[in-house]
Formats: C-alpha cells, structure tokens, sequence
C-alpha cells in the first residue's frame, strides 16, 4: 500500500484500535451475554421479575460466513497500514477458533502493530498458551467475574474458577505482561465480591478491571436496576484499598485507573452506561463473520466480505473503511428514550 490514510471519523477522531473477533462460537453461558442457562433464567425471573425466555441454544454462523485467516490477515495489514496500532483478539471465545495460534503469527509480522492482545474466558488457555507466547501474543485478558466456584458457575455456566486462576498463574509464568482480569459486575449477583477481586489480583500482581453490565446480552435481559455503577465500585474499593488516581496518557482510554499502594497491578473502572468515553473512542470491530462495526451498539453493520472475496485492491478496501469510519457514530444511546439494542450480542460483536 502506499501513502498512510488514515482513518478519521467526522468528529475527528482517529481510530487506532481494532478489534477482531475470530469466531461467534462460546463455550461459557455468562448471564451477561449469552444467558442460556436456568441459572441465568432463575436469576432474571426471580429478582426481577423477567423471563428471559428459556435457554435457547445459540445460532452459531456457518464456517463458510467466517472470515478464513488469510482475510482477517489482509484486513488487518490495511488497517494497519491506515493507522491502526492496536489490535485484541476477541470472540465469542477465541481460543475456540482452530490454530488461533497461526493467526496470531501472521499478525503480529506485521510492521506497525504495537500492541497484539487477546481477551479470553481463560478456560482453554492453558492447552494453548505456550503456543501463543511464542506465537507473539503480548498481551491477555482473562474474564473473572467470581472467585468464588458456585456463583462463577451460575455466571459462566461452566464449573471453570480453578482452570482460570490456574490460566492466569500460567500466563504469569510465561511472561505475558500486563496481565488483566475484567469482572462485569451485576447487582445481586457479584457486587459482593468486588473487594475480593480486587484483593485477589492484588496477591497475584496484576491489573483489574470491573465493568458495568452493558445491553448487549442475547436475551434482551438487561435492565438499568441491574447495573453496579462504576461510582459505587470505586466507594466500595475506596473502603477498603488506598487508591491512588494514575493519569492516562491516552485519552481514548476507556478505563480510569488506580494504583494501589505501590502494586504492581492496577484497578481500573470502565463505566460505559453511567460515564460514557463516547468522545475520545478510537475504536473499530471486525466481527468474525467480515462485518465492520464502528460502535459496540451500532445498528448498522459493513459487510467487508464482498470485497475480500471480491476484485477489491487493498487500496479499494483502504478507502471503503476510511469511508465507514467517517460515519462513526458521536456515541451511544444508552439511557435515552431512542437506544435501540443492537441484535447481535456481545458475543458475535466481540467485546
Ligand atoms: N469470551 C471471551 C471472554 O469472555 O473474555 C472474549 C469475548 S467477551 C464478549 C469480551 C468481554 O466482554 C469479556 O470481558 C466480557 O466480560 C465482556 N462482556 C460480555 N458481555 C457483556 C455485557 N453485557 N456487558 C459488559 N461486558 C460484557
Ligand atoms: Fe462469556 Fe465471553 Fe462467552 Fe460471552 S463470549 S459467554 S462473555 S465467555
């Protein structure tokens, strides 16, 4: 590709973090995303009053929609090429995605990327993770939303609390660095145990994020009641840790943060709901079935694959996303009258 163009939206920011989800396919059922257990039924019809509907067993899209590695490669060589210095690894689960580890490898030989990372459930990494250290992921992410084994199988479906400390010991030993773990914390259900994961990542050394419940799980669940706002998180930890506010070189970050007495670790609050970054977001989506998203909740996707598939010159595909970026949207409607839940859940969008 030849000059550098980059990608801008009309509010003039400039994107430069792309996300990549490599399948929709999950073997978690997080009650905050793809609530298809009774657990998550029992828990929406109880204390809310809500049926959910029953589990219903997830549409996976079909191998053929999916993005081969050799399309997200080249997506990702464009992008970069207009300016993208970051890319996530993300899904559904993306340790589920066959030889992830391959395509870890093609990406990060691309000149430019400064930082390759992956967000996972952490159930499989232990099967996967020397691979992909040596393939040369930087840097994982790893869900953990309960440390304690009963409430984080009525979370995640899945009785997994050891294999995922268990992944998380693993990625300190292999040097992945920083090591993060993002906790999505829901009235009633893990609120209590925010100081506990806090500790917990306190002992191990490493950063943690708490996240507000956001509307994009596959039963249309959420409701505002069900949010822990971030203001109440930072009350809580203020009770109990020291926190000392870290200044962020980057404004597009989506986390305030927090050092606690000279950890190594950080904690960070990302509260989407109560205190949207809309305005300083440089982030764009590639689902895993070729669709560019320029807003977690955006109600209209960009179908890449035609082009892929098609006659498209990189260029051609340059000037396609430098056009979709500029409509990015100002930011999301959450809270007002006209939100609109987007129909495709986190999972498939890639969080
Ligand atoms: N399966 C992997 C995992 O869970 O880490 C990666 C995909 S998951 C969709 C990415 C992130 O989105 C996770 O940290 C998860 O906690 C978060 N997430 C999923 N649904 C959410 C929701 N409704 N609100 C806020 N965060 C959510
Ligand atoms: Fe949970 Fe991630 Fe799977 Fe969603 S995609 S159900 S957050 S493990």
């Amino acid at each position: 590709m030849r000059a550098k163009t980059f990608l801008v939206d009309s509010y003039q920011r400039t994107i430069r973090d792309l996300r990549i989800s490599v399948t929709d396919r999950c073997n978690f059922r997080c009650l905050y995303c793809l609530p298809e257990t009774e657990a998550a039924a029992n828990f929406y019809r109880s204390r809310w009053n809500q049926n959910p509907g029953i589990p219903i067993h997830h549409q996976w899209k079909p191998k053929h929609e999916i993005l081969s590695f050799e399309e997200i490669e080249r997506t990702a060589q464009i992008a970069v090429a207009c300016g993208i210095e970051k890319i996530r690894l993300t899904g559904g689960e993306p340790l589920l995605r066959q030889n992830i580890a391959t395509l870890i490898q093609k990406l990060a030989r691309i000149p430019g990327i400064r930082d390759l990372a992956m967000t996972t459930n952490g159930f499989l990494f232990p099967k996967y993770a020397i691979e992909l250290r040596e393939a040369g992921l930087h840097r994982v992410s790893f869900s953990l939303d309960s440390f304690d084994k009963d409430n984080f199988k009525r979370l995640t479906g899945v009785q997994g609390l050891a294999k995922v400390t268990r992944s998380v010991q693993l990625a300190k030993e292999l040097g992945f660095d920083p090591i993060k773990v993002n906790a999505v914390i829901i009235r009633d259900i893990n609120d209590h145990e925010i100081e506990g994961l806090c500790q917990y990542a306190l002992d191990e050394q490493i950063s943690v994020r708490f996240i507000e419940f956001m509307p994009l799980d596959s039963s249309k669940a959420w409701q505002n009641e069900h949010v822990f706002s971030g203001n109440k998180i930072l009350a809580r930890l203020q009770k109990k840790f020291d926190l000392t506010p870290t200044q962020s070189a980057n404004a597009s970050e989506t986390a305030k943060r927090w050092q606690i007495n000279g950890a190594k670790g950080e904690v960070g609050i990302i509260a989407p709901v109560t205190e949207p970054f809309c305005g300083h977001c440089n982030r764009l989506r590639l689902t895993s079935d070729g669709q560019i998203r320029t807003c977690l909740f955006s109600l209209h996707e960009h179908d890449l694959k035609p082009l892929l598939r098609g006659k498209a010159s990189d260029e051609d595909i340059a000037a396609h996303l430098q056009s979709i970026v500029y409509k990015k949207e100002a930011g999301h409607k959450i809270g007002r009258e006209d939100f609109v839940q987007p129909t495709r859940t986190m999972s498939c969008i890639g969080g």
